[in-house]
């Protein structure tokens, strides 16, 4: 029991119905967000970026917490989470999104109801300011799953959304980002070629993984279970820093990088997207609680931290039960992170310990 005014609708209700088994608002209900995984040494933050972040992460988890209590859908309290991260500078989603080789923003979401099966995606979107919110009316009014970039945008217009100019997602700090990106890259073509004397520059550089360049944190998602049992998973990201030739990561890929299914469990992934879609992690997580009858700690541990990490893929997700259990596993030095059950006040963290 709660509280107060909890025991006192329980006490009521208990009386209207003469039993003791009616009582709605005993349901479980709760959300776990993340705002990117990676190398977040302590030593990278201080105080004050420190103190933003828990801030922000704070205020996005209480606002999908608040349509839960008040008994709103799960898929409109990932939303509610979810916008207001796309619109905070801090994470690399919506107006912090990172900049493309080019100089561009090309960013990614995906949104999944548990309860109907029924998913939509963008990829490479470059003027939605929240990119979830069209990935939502992908899912609701079209008979699509994923759109593409002007296509995408095309669609956007017919739903009444308005597309901002591209110089909307521009910020200083990820703008950096991309200088430090391209001489990292311009070192690792240099050393390569000083290696293997016939290497011939190309503008692929297959064997130059630009993704492993500490440039990719920030992407934003929500998984929530509602009062009616309803489970929901989001996710949405401006992808990696310097990626080229519309790359397109796990984050708008069903099974990848989000999944929900009611009755099993809903995630949404971060990290290295190369690996979280061949790993297929968001649908392995909810098939080992499926079939295997695994905890969503235990399933979502073996894939993040063993399966991932013998394959060499970094990152973490936040994964819910049925009963709104929460697992938020990550083989990264960190992973923002923020989780709120019922009746439990926030709970905020960056690294494993705090
Ligand atoms: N998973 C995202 C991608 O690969 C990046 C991230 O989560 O930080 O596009």
């Amino acid at each position: 029991m709660k509280n107060k005014s909890t025991l006192l609708a329980f006490i009521l209700a208990t009386a209207a119905s003469g039993t003791t088994s009616v009582w709605a608002d005993d349901k479980p209900f709760s959300i776990a967000i993340h705002g990117g995984a990676g190398t977040i040494t302590k030593a990278k933050l201080t105080p004050e970026q420190q103190q933003s972040y828990r801030d922000k992460l704070t205020e996005a988890v209480n606002a999908g917490y608040k349509v839960l209590e008040k008994g709103g859908d799960s898929l409109v309290a990932i939303q509610a989470a979810i916008n207001v991260m796309e619109n905070s500078p801090l994470f690399n989603a919506g107006v912090g999104a990172v900049y493309t080789y080019d100089g561009a923003h090309e960013m990614d979401a995906s949104i999944m109801d548990g309860k109907t099966m029924n998913a939509g995606a963008v990829s490479g979107v470059k003027h939605i300011k929240n990119p979830i919110k069209l990935a939502d009316a992908v899912m609701n009014n079209s008979p699509h799953v994923m759109l593409s970039g002007a296509g995408a945008e095309e669609f956007a217009l017919t739903q009444g959304f308005t597309l901002v100019p591209a110089n909307h997602f521009d910020t200083e700090s990820r703008y950096k980002q991309l200088q430090d990106a391209k001489v990292k890259l311009r070192k690792a073509e240099f050393e390569l070629k000083a290696k293997s004397p016939d290497y011939q520059a190309s503008n692929t550089a297959p064997q130059i993984d630009y993704l492993d360049l500490d440039y990719k944190f920030g992407t934003v998602g929500a998984v929530a279970l509602d009062k009616k049992g309803n489970l929901a998973a989001g996710t949405s990201t401006g992808g990696m820093t310097a990626k080229r030739f519309g790359r397109i990561g796990d984050s708008p890929v069903i099974g990848a990088g989000t999944y929900a299914e009611n009755g099993v469990c809903a995630v949404s992934a971060t990290g290295h997207g190369e690996y979280f879609i061949r790993y297929h992690v968001a649908g392995d997580i909810c098939a080992r609680v499926k079939y295997q009858h695994k905890s969503i700690i235990q399933a979502a541990d073996e894939v993040i931290n063993q399966r991932l990490i013998t394959a060499g893929g970094t990152g973490g997700v936040i994964a819910i039960d049925q009963r709104g259990n929460i697992a938020t596993p990550f083989n990264t030095e960190g992973m923002y992170r923020a989780t709120r059950k019922n009746g439990e006040p926030a709970d905020v963290m960056i690294w494993r310990d705090m």
